[in-house]
């Protein structure tokens, strides 16, 4: 079969237990379409495809012994921010490039049980900072829409690999859009979970209070199918939640679209920078939504203006703190010649990190500090109580909100935005981490360049059932998630 690459998880899973194919030709299938395009779209660190081809073998005995799952044989593309025991975990730094981890990231060991068959680790943004994946060690990954293009970030190299289908999905992380800004991006569904219902253990830490896993898939189906492995309590997670995890794949249904209240935030739709191509977009299959029975309803949503300053001070902040294990002596890159103690600390650092890195560790170290803490750290604290209740309001005569994921499609490979520049376009995303609320990128279109354009929907907690199950019911009315850049359509 050539055209492996074009089923949904769902018709892979069939196609499996069927025996229509076998996890190895599958698996085969995948490692040699990396093979041939990824010298294009860059988008795996690591290929590991000696191992990926041992789990597809035991997949398949499983499949013939009857111990099977629904997953059991399918193929994954981990973000490289995973730790995977024996294979090495760089999160996108110089500062990890030779760091293997000892024990698996919960998600991985979840998904190994559940009989994924892992192809590699992807390249992402360095520590998850930024919107373009090229602060990336490893270089710039491609947008398979338009290879001269950025795919998004951190989570750039999961969502180029799904579009180029050279995955059928991935993991990726949303510390402040990383799952939903590059789905957008790459024309996919991404979903970022509520704070606390997939585990962080082992997932490399940016900032500890919004970092999140999540699924990234060409559509809500497949990625309920991942959902379903990834959520749920860990007791190695002290902040994961103890409570009862949905059946997303069988709730895809569950959500009536008639009579379901949309919330459209005013101040979303004025924001300065929102390009008129995303914006019509979005008008358009909020115009679909509405036939299909929905209510759209204007509401305020104040905070709009603090949401980035008080981002990018917390985010940094932990940043400062959870970045200063990298000290050169325990692990990760360490300076050559180090004259003394001070010196091994100062070049690891200065030569391990990349300059987003450094830049967000100042940033943070100083709005931590004794004379500024509280005018900084403790003041966007308290600014980030007032956007969550600012949410919570909304949430009263709302069932979701809608916005754009991003004010623009994807920039150009190498645009060169300043940092404040790039930060403006986090406006739509960051929010809702401040909040720890759930929400879904939808691809609904494509701008005159047809670079793809996502519809948000951001959720009240423990919502992501009901995100699915829209997204899901707007997919079985309309084509946008089945479109393919012209490199998917590339046989292998
Ligand atoms: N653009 C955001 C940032 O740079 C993305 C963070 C994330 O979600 N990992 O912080």
């Amino acid at each position: 079969m050539t055209d492996l690459h074009r089923l949904s998880i769902r018709e892979l899973s069939e196609g499996l237990a069927g025996a229509k194919f076998s996890s190895r030709e599958l698996t085969e299938h995948y490692l040699k379409r990396i093979a041939k395009l990824d010298t294009q779209v860059k988008s795996y660190v690591t290929v590991t495809a000696e191992q990926a081809l041992a789990q597809a073998d035991a997949a398949d005995a499983a499949i013939k012994a009857g111990t099977a799952t629904a997953l059991t044989g399918v193929p994954i593309a981990h973000k490289d921010i995973f730790c995977t025991q024996g294979i090495k975990t760089t999160a996108g730094s110089k500062m990890l490039d030779n760091f293997i981890s000892p024990y698996d990231a919960t998600v991985v060991a979840k998904g190994k049980a559940a009989g994924l068959v892992t192809l590699g680790k992807v390249n992402m943004d360095e520590f998850a900072m930024g919107s373009t994946s090229e602060n990336s060690f490893y270089g710039a990954t491609a947008n398979p829409w338009n290879l001269g293009h950025v795919p998004g970030g951190s989570s750039g190299g999961s969502a180029a690999a799904v579009a180029a289908d050279l995955a059928p999905f991935a993991t990726g992380t949303d510390t402040g859009g990383s799952i939903r800004q590059p789905a957008s991006f790459c024309g996919l569904t991404g979903l970022k979970p509520s704070y606390g219902r997939v585990s962080r253990f082992g997932m490399i830490a940016y900032a500890s209070s919004l970092d999140q896993g999540g699924p990234m898939a060409r559509s809500a189906e497949d990625c309920a199918y991942l959902m379903n492995v990834m959520a749920g309590h860990d007791a190695k997670d002290s902040t994961s939640i103890e409570k009862d995890v949905d059946d997303y794949v069988a709730n895809l249904n569950g959500t009536a679209i008639q009579g379901l209240r949309i919330g459209i935030p005013k101040q979303y739709f004025n924001v300065a920078g929102l390009d008129a191509d995303v914006k019509a977009r979005v008008e358009e299959s909020l115009k679909k939504l509405e036939d299909m029975g929905a209510t759209l309803v204007e509401i305020d949503l104040n905070m709009t203006e603090a949401y980035v300053p008080t981002y990018y001070l917390i985010a940094p902040a932990e940043a400062s703190s959870n970045l200063s294990r990298y000290d050169g002596v325990r692990y990760g890159y360490r300076a050559e010649n180090p004259v003394d103690l001070m010196d091994l600390y100062k070049r690891s650092r200065s030569e391990g990190f990349g300059a987003e890195v450094q830049r967000r560790i100042l940033i943070g170290t100083y709005a931590l500090s004794a004379g500024y803490y509280d005018a900084y750290y403790v003041k966007a604290q308290k600014v980030r109580r007032l956007i969550q209740q600012d949410f919570l309001k909304a949430f009263e005569s709302v069932d979701v909100i809608a916005a754009p994921a991003a004010p623009t499609t994807a920039y150009k490979i190498g645009a060169n935005l300043s940092p404040v520049e790039m930060y403006l376009g986090d406006i739509y995303t960051i929010a809702v981490n401040l909040a720890g609320l759930p929400a879904i990128n939808a691809p609904v279109g494509f701008d005159k360049d047809n670079l793809p354009v996502g519809l948000q929907l951001i959720g009240n907690y423990w919502s992501e059932s009901q995100l699915l199950s829209v997204v899901h019911q707007y997919q079985q009315a309309t084509d946008w998630h089945t479109k393919r850049a012209a490199i998917a359509e590339e046989n292998a």
